[in-house]
């Protein structure tokens, strides 16, 4: 990550941006995911699906940097460690859903696994 961080750095720093308003990066990060958003707009393929589109899939790449890119300026910017911030969420999400609960689940039990995502989401926002 320290690698992607000091580029992210350099970018800022060789075009005067080091000093950008955080709330600016919060804006354009969340434009970048609308366009990614809007890729799938009327659509509703599933994964294997998108994965055969290749006109798609370059889009998607495309916009998924432009996200990265921003959350990267807004890491940088307020001297993150964005390894150790994206790891420790990541603790942080693996027990708020605990993998048996989703893990083999069939087609038909598919929709329970959602609802048990929704009920673990509500339930978190309810304890905030
Ligand atoms: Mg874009």
């Amino acid at each position: 990550m320290k690698k992607y961080e000091n580029e992210v750095k350099k970018y800022l720093k060789e075009r005067d941006w080091d000093n950008l308003r955080p709330v600016d990066i919060a804006k354009s990060i969340s434009i970048e995911s609308s366009e990614l958003l809007e890729i799938f707009q009327w659509t509703n393929q599933e994964l294997d699906e998108v994965k055969k589109d290749k006109e798609k899939i370059e889009e998607i790449k495309e916009e998924l940097a432009d996200v990265l890119i921003y959350c990267f300026n807004m890491g940088v910017l307020l001297n993150f460690d964005m390894g150790k911030i994206f790891l420790s969420k990541l603790k942080k999400v693996k027990q708020k859903y605990p993998a048996h609960l989703f893990k083999n689940r069939d087609k038909k039990v598919d929709s329970d696994s959602k609802s048990i995502y929704w009920k673990i989401k509500k339930e978190h926002r309810n304890k905030k």
